[in-house]
C-alpha cells in the first residue's frame, strides 16, 4: 500500500520525487530550508509536518527573543561559514501545511492515524483537547492537585496518553498549546505554588516557545521578573 520513496535515514534516496504524502520534520532556520520546503510542497498533494520544530519552531526558536547573531560570534571561531535566518519558525509560515502533527517527539500512533485517513480517503482529525483529558480518561492521579506540581496539561495539547502525569511528573507541553488554552489562568496558579515570575517564564518559554498563547504568556512574565 505505501512506497516510501525518500526517508535518508532508512537508505532511501530521491530527494526531487513527486509524492502522495511527505512528512516533514524540522524547522524553517537557513536560507537553504526555505528553498527546500517550497520545492517539497511543490512536489507533494498532502503535506504533514511532524514535531515540535516543524510546528512551532523547536527548542531552537528561543534564539527568536535575541540577536541570533551574537549567541553564534560567541560559540564559533569562524561565525562567517553559519548562514542562517534571523529567526527558527514552523513550516506553516512558510507554505500550505495539510496537517500537523504536534509532539516532541510525535509517536507511531500519530503517524499511522494519518497515514490510514490518508489511504481510506478521509481527512485525519487533529487532535487539539487537552493532556488533563487523558488524565481523567486513564484514572490518573492529578500531579498538580496532589503534589502541587506546576503541571502544563491544563493548557497543552492531547496526543501522548498523558505520559508524564502517568509516572507522576509534570507535563511540560512538549505537545504544544491546546485549543482555547487559559495560560493566565494557569500562570496566577503557578505563582500560587510558589514559582517566581522567571520560573513562570520559562515553563511557557521552552519546547514551543515560538507560538501563541505560550510566547505573549511567556513574555509577560518575564517582564515581571525584571521589573
Ligand atoms: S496531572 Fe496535569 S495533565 Fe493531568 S489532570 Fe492534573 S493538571 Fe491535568
Ligand atoms: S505529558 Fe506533556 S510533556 Fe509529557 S509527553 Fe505528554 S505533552 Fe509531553
Amino acid at each position: 500500500l505505501v512506497d516510501i520513496v525518500h526517508f535518508a535515514e532508512a537508505g532511501f534516496l530521491d530527494e526531487s520525487a513527486t509524492v502522495d504524502i511527505a512528512f516533514v520534520e524540522g524547522s524553517v532556520s537557513t536560507p537553504h530550508e526555505l528553498d527546500r520546503i517550497q520545492q517539497i510542497r511543490a512536489n507533494s498533494r498532502f503535506l504533514i509536518t511532524i514535531g515540535a520544530c516543524a510546528t512551532a519552531g523547536g527548542l531552537q526558536a528561543l534564539r527568536n527573543m535575541h540577536d541570533a547573531n551574537e549567541w553564534i560570534a560567541g560559540v564559533y571561531a569562524r561565525p562567517e561559514h553559519i548562514e542562517l535566518l534571523s529567526d527558527s519558525t514552523p513550516i506553516r509560515e512558510h507554505v500550505k501545511v495539510d496537517l500537523e502533527l504536534w509532539g516532541c517527539p510525535v509517536n507511531t500512533r500519530q503517524v499511522l492515524t494519518a497515514v490510514r485517513a490518508l489511504l481510506f480517503g478521509v481527512p485525519p482529525v487533529e487532535e487539539t483537547d487537552k493532556v488533563c483529558l487523558e488524565c481523567k480518561r486513564s484514572q490518573t492521579v492529578c500531579v498538580l492537585v496532589a503534589k502541587g506540581e506546576p503541571c502544563l496539561g491544563p493548557v497543552t495539547r492531547t496526543g501522548c496518553g498523558a505520559i508524564c502525569p502517568q509516572v507522576g511528573r509534570d507535563c511540560y507541553a512538549c505537545y504544544g498549546p491546546a485549543e482555547t488554552s487559559n495560560t493566565a489562568s494557569l500562570a496566577n496558579r503557578f505563582e500560587g505554588l510558589g514559582l517566581q515570575p522567571e520560573a513562570i517564564a520559562r515553563r511557557f518559554l521552552f519546547i514551543n516557545s515560538h507560538v501563541e498563547p505560550f510566547n505573549a504568556e511567556g513574555r509577560k512574565w518575564l517582564e515581571k521578573a525584571h521589573e
